[in-house]
Order: C-alpha cells, then sequence, then structure tokens
C-alpha cells in the first residue's frame, strides 16, 4: 500500500531512476497514486513522494477526479524551458506551506506514456508549473529549494515538519535509512534494472 510521504523524509532527497519495464503491479501504483493525489487535493504527484524511487509523475491540473485529463509521464525529461514567471506553490509533501517560486513560463517536455508511446509536449501555463515542479522531486529538488523569501517563517515551518518527522522514527512508523534504502533498491531491482 502506497502512503504519501512527508519533508524531511529522505527518498524525496532521492534522484529517482528511469524505468526500464512496465507492469501491472506498476499500473495499479499507478492508480494509486491518482487516488492518493485526489484524496489530498494535489495536483500533480511525482513517485517518490509514495517512496517509490522511479522516474514518473502523475497530474491533473483540474484538482478533480471526474474532470480534466489524468496525465502520467514515464521517464519525463525537460528538454527546453523558456521565460520566466513567478507564482504561487504548495506540495502534498508539505502540506499547509506556500511560497512563491519562480519558474520557466514555457517547457517542452520528453516522456512516455503508460503504453510506451513517446510523449513530445509543449507547454505553458499552470500545467508548465506543475511539470517543473514534479521533474524537480524526482531529481530530488523540492519547492523550498527554490522558494523566494526563505526567511524564519519558512525555518519555522520546516522546524515543525522536522519534529515530527523525527517523532514518527521514534515511534518506529518510519523506518531508518537502511532499511529505506533496501526498500528502494529493491524497486530499482524490479523496473530499473
Ligand atoms: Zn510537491
Amino acid at each position: 500500500m502506497l502512503q504519501l510521504i512527508q519533508y524531511p523524509h529522505p527518498t524525496l532527497r532521492f534522484a529517482s531512476k528511469p524505468l526500464a519495464r512496465v507492469d501491472d503491479q506498476l499500473r495499479g501504483m499507478i492508480d494509486l497514486m491518482f487516488q492518493i493525489m485526489y484524496e489530498h487535493r494535489g495536483v500533480g504527484l511525482a513517485a517518490n513522494q509514495v517512496n517509490l524511487p522511479l522516474r514518473l509523475f502523475v497530474a491533473n491540473p483540474s484538482g478533480e477526479k471526474d474532470s480534466g485529463q489524468e496525465l502520467v509521464f514515464l521517464n519525463p525529461v525537460i528538454q527546453k524551458a523558456t521565460g520566466t514567471i513567478e507564482a504561487e506553490e504548495g506540495c502534498l509533501s508539505l502540506p499547509g506551506l506556500n511560497g512563491v517560486v519562480k519558474r520557466n513560463k514555457a517547457v517542452q517536455v520528453n516522456a512516455y506514456s503508460m503504453d510506451g508511446k513517446e510523449i513530445n509536449l509543449k507547454v505553458e501555463g499552470f500545467l508548465a508549473r506543475i511539470i517543473q515542479h514534479e521533474v524537480d522531486h524526482l531529481d530530488g529538488v523540492l519547492f523550498i529549494d527554490r522558494m523566494f523569501d526563505q526567511g524564519e517563517i519558512l525555518a519555522e515551518d520546516l522546524a515543525g515538519f522536522e519534529a515530527r518527522f523525527a517523532k514518527l522514527r521514534q515511534e518506529g512508523q518510519i523506518s531508518t535509512d537502511e532499511i529505506l534504502a533496501e526498500q528502494r533498491q529493491v524497486w530499482l531491482d524490479k523496473y530499473c534494472g
């Protein structure tokens, strides 16, 4: 069962690895990722946000299960990015935290769909922002790393997340770094080897 992980869980800093294969288990996990994204009222979710070290993300700019378009990007690579624009962002792995992030206005992304077809998309606006946020996740980068005002408030908020994580770990609800690394390796052997 997949679970949303929060900052500062180490898998969020893991640079995910390209997929070499897709199977029914992975399709099932992608369905679950959409479910988790909708439950938390998100518009995008990267695999490492559910503790999977795989280079894929899901998105639906509408944020609603029955509207908009459900998009799956396998092995996404941003090939071209142009213009800059500032806007507020949030992240399901840092709930309640928002901040202004400068992004490119338009991106050209190369990826694969679930049925193995190559996708070459040129997008701008909200979807371009989502794609940049999610590709960052897959590279182990969080929006707080790019946030404009990294002042005291951010430090306090992050300290809150860090205290919560430390407590969960102490209670045994989050595995040690060594066990997490072993679990990631199992997924890498299965899908990236
Ligand atoms: Zn995020």
